[in-house]
């Protein structure tokens, strides 16, 4: 069947986090591919295969002669989507300027961590290390060198970790979602072992478990070239009012409804109990409302 005459379907962008994150070895090589005003057409053997990516409705369009990919998006969507957002991803001029942007704000924060460990040295007796004859020796500046990109290198994979968890709560905060099918919980897989952080709607289902909480207003401000989203929320049951701020967004074309729904996100982190998250996290897990993430760059060498 000619593709033209099939029905495109489109997908959540999110999806493709996923299938990203945790289809890669499943998906296909991507080899013969064109690109016509953004709609890239790529070859399967005899399957021919078309997706756009569509970054400000955060959606995925594909179709594909396979016909294998209405519910969800068949192996050949998958794997040139996948293929196609790591490309755009390539080209996207401002990531150079966030990058050398983070590595200043790395550079500063590491200088001030050096210093403060040097304000609060504690001299204490050691026992000489005893070196073996071919090791390397540990001098002070090879010490400090290690030590402090160990310090870095951490920063840098949190950094890179929040501006990735921001991108996916943008995206869940602007789509609408079947009831009970948006992602609670993200699970983030290092070389350290497994951690879990709320989504933005894992934060609104704490709130609703932990109750008595009630979003007052959110504000806009305007500083400078800035506009600041500020969220106001009551903890009816302590009396207790907290302010949550958001600046920062990816999506401009529904900048007011990220930048407010992100400024009350970080005013309920100030107001959930521990015990709520912990709860959501419990739920999220044997519901399957988890998205999980592997693979993070490391961003400084060690
Ligand atoms: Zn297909």
């Amino acid at each position: 069947m000619e593709i033209t005459k099939l029905e495109a379907k489109a997908y959540p962008l999110l999806l493709f986090e996923g299938v990203r994150e945790n289809e890669k070895d499943k998906l296909l090589e991507v080899k013969e591919i064109q690109n016509t005003n953004g709609i890239i057409t790529a070859k399967f053997g005899d399957v021919t295969t078309q997706v756009r990516v569509d970054k400000k409705n955060a959606e995925v369009w594909g179709r594909c002669t396979c016909n294998q990919y209405h519910e969800q998006p068949c192996i050949h969507i998958k794997s040139l989507a996948v293929h196609q957002l790591e490309s755009l991803e390539e080209s996207e001029e401002d990531e150079e300027e966030e990058d050398a942007f983070m590595e200043y704000l790395l550079k500063q924060d590491a200088e001030k961590i050096a210093k403060d460990i040097a304000k609060d040295a504690v001299v204490v007796k050691v026992e000489p290390v005893k070196v073996k004859p071919n090791a390397t020796r540990d001098t002070p500046e090879l010490g400090k060198k290690k030590a402090m990109n160990m310090v870095r290198s951490a920063q840098a994979m949190e950094l890179q970790l929040i501006r990735k968890l921001d991108d996916l709560d943008e995206q869940i905060a602007i789509k609408d979602y079947v009831a009970g099918s948006a992602p609670l919980v993200y699970e983030i897989k290092t070389k350290n072992g497994v951690r879990y952080e709320l989504s933005i709607r894992g934060w609104i289902q704490a709130m609703l478990y932990q109750g008595n909480i009630e979003i007052v207003d959110v504000k806009f401000e305007q500083t400078g070239d800035k506009t600041v989203a500020k969220a106001i929320v009551r903890d009816t049951a302590r009396n207790i009012q907290t302010m949550g701020f958001a600046e920062r967004v990816s999506n401009k074309e529904f900048f007011f409804t990220t930048l407010a729904s992100k400024a009350i996100r970080n005013a309920l982190k100030k107001v959930i109990s521990p015990a709520f998250e912990q709860k959501v996290i419990k739920e999220a897990i044997e519901a399957k409302l988890v998205l999980t993430l592997t693979g993070l760059r490391e961003v400084v060498e060690p």
